[in-house]
């Protein structure tokens, strides 16, 4: 038991807890995950809980895996145990129970632009206007319904039906429609429907009671209604849960997190062993001392304050720049001074308000050729190029998806303009189909163009093969026949521009994300795939290996920690946000913000602002931060912190030489050094592969007889049984006999 040697009394006492609910709440850098990795070692190694028994959840895909990998190296071996993020588990037990929940097992995740697409489509159909109703607005105001189980009947009850609340509502009520009908459900469903799943079958109810005997959660502070009402009814039936939280951390509240979920937990759970942590192993005493200065300022919070037996370290430094490039110029330049053997770049990070400041830091780190990764924002599953694939194998997972086949039936152009489409749309909706079947039906297609009709049979064609075969087949074969036969690769390819060659490798260079996931898992389905990067978030893509500074926002830099941190924009306005002037704990929940970015550092942390900044188009005077205004000034080294100045100058509208030529600038691919990636190499590759018709000699077996000895992608070698149509039937060594389509099984005769 020599693991638990390191934790203090406290911890150690936590962590050797077997039954009850406890709670751990306690401040920054505490060690409360540390804790919880070690209790779960604990019951595992020491009281024998199998790894089955547990379900462990946080917020992030980041910090699952980090806790994760915590556990395992505690424990000394893997496991498949349930550590994950609240959209994961759920995820998982409606894919298993999907029939019960109402939907078919292949349903799909829509993720925030898909989300965009459906409520701008039922903005149209109704005829509101979209300015007054922007799709944010009206989706925000359903997540929010949804975060609070309110169903668009309930909506109406609650709200009545006013001009506005009776907009919301059939904009709400369409937008499920739509969502049912495509077989698919948004991030907010995956827990809403979960908890309706256990709520109304005792029987999955007590399934799953019992096979999570043991539940923990970390960062429950930062849990919604229907979060709380999973676990809650996951631990009814035993109350061993366990759950680590700070209320001075949470920060989504503008996304429904209650505070009272953790302040009234001992209320809730009956004989609830608290337990408190006081000691920061995290931060040098000054960046403790100052993050201190500023949370104390909160009204709404219980008086705790940490200590550390660290070294007080440097001061706060506190820059103020001129303006934002030459606030981006000294991190970038202090960054480069500060970076030596012992602080890799991979130390440092960068912590911002919103998204939209990252370009200039990533400008002025290319000009250092600083490497450097920017999480969020414009991400890489966010491109079109990304997305039109993944549109076409979700439609091999589920053929139902309008959506998706709206995306990418004139992707590569098939001559479908929108008015053919709305047409189409319009007879499947008539036939009560989906696209996709309707447009199977040679009746439907009849009248257009024979150059459409050729290419949309040949699609359909393609789609409903490598369907039905989705279960042989290998996701990275799906991935290259589908590329290759719907043309889609080809199609870049021929238009030979430098736009389209970097979108080919992209495309490529989504093949390694794919090996990746097949490394680890040789039997990858395809909707397990399609599920890990549907929940792929911002936070993913940050690969603590890669030797890289990190730029991200403050919200998406919770529970992780680094040696040095920067936070810019320190201006009322910025940080804290306009917006939070107008809501009642709008400030509070800033400060807490800011509380959570400082608490991030672990040796030294900069705080900057810039006198004038050019934000969204718009270039202001800025006034500093009340946050920094109210910071301990003793430990702050650097500029001076005006008490007071005008914030009213006479800039507004003008651009101040923002640099029109701005590109991405390198270290930021993400994909660098990797073996996997050779591009060019790959596309030859995936060409041989697959061949380039719908006959698809090559990749096919249809030059194969009885008796013949294959090898196949993903079943490995058998010996054909018979041929017969299409059909070709092989017993394999490894999973016996299958019937498979000869057209485009990955199989050679050996
Ligand atoms: P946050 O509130 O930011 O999520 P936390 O309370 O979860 O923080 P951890 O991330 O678990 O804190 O721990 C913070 C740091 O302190 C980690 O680097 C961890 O390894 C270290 N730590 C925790 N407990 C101890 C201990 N007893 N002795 C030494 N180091 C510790
Ligand atoms: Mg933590």
């Amino acid at each position: 038991m020599d693991y638990l040697e390191k934790l203090n009394p406290q911890q150690r006492d936590a962590a050797v807890h077997k039954e009850g609910p406890l709670l751990i709440l306690a401040g920054a850098g505490s060690g409360k995950t540390s804790t919880m990795t070690h209790r779960i070692a604990y019951l595992i190694k020491e009281e024998g809980i199998a790894p089955y028994h547990i379900l462990a959840v946080t917020f992030t895909n980041k910090a699952a895996k980090e806790m994760r990998d915590r556990v395992e190296d505690l424990i000394g071996e893997g496991t498949n145990m349930w550590i994950l993020t609240f959209h994961s588990a759920c995820l998982r037990i409606l894919r298993k129970n999907a029939e019960f929940a109402g939907y078919n097992k292949d349903f799909v995740v829509y993720d925030p632009t898909d989300q965009k697409v459906v409520i701008k489509n039922c903005i149209k159909e109704q005829n509101v206007d979209e300015k007054k109703y922007p799709p944010n607005y009206v989706l925000s105001i359903i997540s929010d319904c949804k975060e609070k189980a309110i169903s668009p009947a309930k909506y109406a009850q609650i709200n009545g039906v006013d001009f506005k609340s009776k907009i919301i509502l059939d904009l709400y009520t369409a937008y499920e429609a739509v969502l049912k009908k495509n077989n698919a459900m948004d991030f907010d469903d995956l827990i809403l429907r979960t908890v309706q799943l256990l709520e109304k079958n005792e029987d999955v109810l007590a399934y799953y009671q019992d096979k999570f005997k043991y539940i923990m959660v970390d960062e429950y502070q930062d849990t919604n209604f229907i979060q709380y009402r999973f676990i809650k009814l996951l631990a009814e039936a035993h109350n061993n849960i366990c759950v680590v939280g700070d209320d001075d951390q949470c920060i989504y509240q503008w996304r429904g997190a209650d505070i009272k979920n953790i302040l009234d937990f001992e209320k809730d759970f009956k004989n609830t062993k608290v337990i408190k942590l006081e000691q920061n192993y995290r931060s040098h005493a000054n960046i403790l001392d100052a993050a201190h200065s500023v949370i104390e300022k909160n009204k709404g919070r219980k008086h705790k304050k940490l200590w550390t037996d660290k070294e007080k370290g440097e001061k706060i430094k506190y820059y103020r720049a001129d303006n934002e490039k030459d606030e981006a110029r000294y991190i970038a330049q202090e960054i480069d001074r500060l970076h030596s053997k012992e602080l890799k770049y991979s130390d440092f990070a960068v912590l911002y308000r919103t998204n939209a400041q990252s370009r200039t830091f990533e400008e002025a780190l290319s000009v250092r050729e600083v490497p450097y990764r920017v999480l969020g924002g414009n991400r890489y599953y966010d491109r079109k190029e990304i997305k039109d694939i993944m549109a076409y194998m979700r439609l091999v997972q589920n053929t139902a998806d309008d959506l998706s086949l709206t995306r990418i039936i004139n992707e590569p152009k098939r001559g479908i303009g929108d008015k053919t489409l709305e047409k189409l749309k319009a007879l499947a909706s008539v036939r009560n189909e989906s696209l996709f079947e309707s447009l199977t039906d040679d009746e439907i297609v009849e009248g257009l163009p024979s150059k459409a009709v050729d290419s949309i049979k040949e699609m359909i064609t393609v789609l409903s093969q490598y369907s039905q075969e989705k279960d042989n087949l290998k996701v990275s074969d799906i991935y290259d026949g589908l590329l290759v036969r719907t043309g889609y690769l080809k199609n870049l390819e021929l238009q030979n521009t430098v736009e389209a060659e970097g979108r080919i490798e992209n495309l490529l260079e989504f093949k390694s994300v794919i090996y990746d996931y097949e490394k680890d898992n040789l039997q990858l389905t395809l909707s397990e795939f399609m599920e890990k990067v549907a929940l792929m978030s911002e936070i993913d893509n940050h690969d603590a290996e890669e030797n890289a500074v990190v730029l991200m926002t403050l919200h998406s830099a919770k529970g992780l920690e680094f040696p040095v941190v920067f936070i810019p924009g320190m201006e009322d306005g910025l940080f804290p946000g306009w917006r939070a002037f107008e809501k009642a704990d709008g400030i509070e929940e800033e400060r807490r913000l800011c509380y959570v970015g400082m608490t991030r550092a672990m040796q030294r942390l900069y705080l900057t602002s810039a006198d004038v900044r050019t934000l969204y188009g718009k270039t202001d005077y800025t006034k500093e931060s009340m946050f920094l205004r109210e910071l301990d000034k003793s430990l702050i080294d650097g500029d001076a912190i005006y008490e007071k100045k005008s914030s009213t100058g006479g800039y507004s509208g003008t651009d101040m030489g923002r640099n029109p030529g701005w590109s991405q600038g390198g270290g930021n691919d993400g994909y660098s050094g990797s073996e996997i990636f050779r591009p060019f190499d790959q596309l030859k590759y995936i060409k041989q592969g697959q061949g380039t018709g719908a006959s698809g000699s090559k990749a096919g077996g249809s030059d194969l007889k009885e008796g013949d000895k294959v090898s196949h992608n993903k079943f490995g070698e058998g010996l054909v049984l018979s041929m017969e149509g299409s059909t070709v039937t092989i017993a394999f060594d490894s999973v016996g006999v299958k019937k498979l389509a000869k057209d485009i099984a990955p199989i050679k005769k050996i």
